[in-house]
C-alpha cells in the first residue's frame, strides 16, 4: 500500500531559494526573480528543494541569470 506521490517545488534561479509547487508564489520573495517550475532545458520537474542542477539533463538553473550578475563584477573601488 505504498502511494508514490512526488512532490515538486518552484526554484529561484538567482538564490536557490525554493517553494512548493502547490504554493501560488510565482516570483522570489527575496529578489522578484521568477521562479523555475521546471527545467527550462528539458522541462523536468524539479524535485528537491535543493536541486541545483536538473537531475535529467544536468543544466545548471542558475545559469539563468548569470548574465545579469556579469555587469556587477566590472569597475573598481573608489
Ligand atoms: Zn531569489
Ligand atoms: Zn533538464
Amino acid at each position: 500500500m505504498e502511494e508514490a506521490r512526488e512532490v515538486f517545488y518552484r526554484i529561484c534561479p538567482r538564490c536557490a531559494r525554493a517553494v512548493p509547487l502547490a504554493s501560488s508564489e510565482r516570483y522570489c520573495t527575496n529578489d522578484g526573480t521568477r521562479l523555475l517550475e521546471a527545467c527550462p532545458g528539458c522541462g523536468a520537474r524539479i524535485t528537491s528543494p535543493y536541486a541545483r542542477f536538473c537531475g535529467r539533463c544536468g543544466r545548471e538553473f542558475r545559469l539563468e541569470t548569470r548574465a545579469l550578475e556579469d555587469k556587477a563584477g566590472q569597475g573598481g573601488l573608489g
